[in-house]
């Protein structure tokens, strides 16, 4: 898997638009995802400066989703859980 390929992943087609940030099924955020997957050769610009692009993910319960770059928590580096949900067997 390559999150950064310029061609999008076949998985990808059945995305659906997700809003706010999350998988729309079971509401698993992104480092839940068993994929992922950036569009960062199409950014849209936003404000003249900001630039977003499409993240797509394929959510541990099979769900596909995306959302923009911009709508993402910036939770994803500190670790800390933005989910209640706990999951036992989670390791490897
Ligand atoms: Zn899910």
């Amino acid at each position: 898997m390559d999150a950064f390929s310029p061609f999008p992943p076949a998985w990808t087609k059945d995305a659906v638009h997700a809003q706010p940030f999350g998988c729309p099924t079971c509401g698993a955020g992104s480092r839940e995802a068993k994929q992922v997957w950036l569009n960062r050769r199409a950014p849209v610009f936003t404000d003249g400066r900001k630039r977003k692009w499409q993240e797509f993910y394929q959510c541990e319960c099979d769900s596909v989703w995306w959302a923009w770059s911009s709508d993402r928590p910036p939770l994803d580096l500190d670790g800390n859980s933005d989910e209640g949900g706990q999951r036992p067997g989670e390791g490897s």
